[in-house]
């Protein structure tokens, strides 16, 4: 049976640095078709191991600001003394082509999403716990004290926005996020809206 839609969904997943969004998205692109994650741009440096225009598109300040000039942005925030944005043409094209967007952005870019697309589905993933998250923060031995003390602070002001999400996700086990975000995927799929061009026949 084919399952294509109208229309895609757009998919905002938010939650700390450290808490181990990446794998998990990784590994729920691996297991669902129809969904696209939106590389983001961004100005700070590539750590060991992330590929260019696969993890992020890494550009300068005079670029990304080029970028901002020229509305070419859907959001974009400032983060720990760099630049993140999603490109807005790209998703446009995909979410038009019935295509599942899925944005990996924090609480501001987040927020001005939420006013743009409000039917967006916005899911937060946090760590089992705090100390779970300087563990993996430190464990990830890419970046200095001061870097991550600095991510530290940030999630702890990241956290106050969670009640302003659809739905909370918590990673203590990879699989089980995934499970959780596939479910929650899934109860959206099932939405009348999205399930609409199946009517006709039954009228
Ligand atoms: P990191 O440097 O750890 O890869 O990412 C730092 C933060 O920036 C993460 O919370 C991540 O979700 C967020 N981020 C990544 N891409 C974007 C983006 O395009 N826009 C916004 N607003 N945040 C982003």
């Amino acid at each position: 049976m084919t399952r294509k839609k109208e229309r895609g969904q757009l998919i905002v997943l938010s939650g700390p640095s450290g808490v181990g969004k990446s794998t998990v998205i990784a590994e729920l692109l691996g297991q669902r078709d129809n969904i696209y994650f939106s590389v983001s741009y961004t100005t700070r440096q590539p750590r060991v191991g992330e590929q260019n225009g696969v993890n992020y598109n890494f550009v300068s300040r005079e670029e990304f600001e080029r970028m901002i000039a020229a509305d070419e942005l859907l959001e974009f925030a400032e983060y720990v003394h760099n630049y993140y944005g999603t490109s807005l043409k790209l998703i446009q094209e995909k979410l038009s082509a019935g295509i599942d967007v899925l944005l990996d952005i924090e609480v501001q870019g987040a927020a001005k999403v939420r006013e743009r697309c409000p039917d967006a589905l916005f899911i937060f993933i946090i760590p089992p716990s705090f100390e779970e998250l300087s563990r993996r923060l430190h464990r990830r031995n890419t970046d200095s004290e001061d870097v991550i003390a600095g991510r530290l602070e940030k999630a702890r002001q990241e956290f106050r926005e969670i009640p302003k999400y659809d739905y909370l996700v918590i990673n203590d086990k990879v699989s089980n996020a995934v499970e959780e975000i596939a479910a929650i995927l899934t109860a959206a799929e099932c939405r009348v809206p999205n399930r609409s061009h199946m009517l006709a026949q039954f009228a």
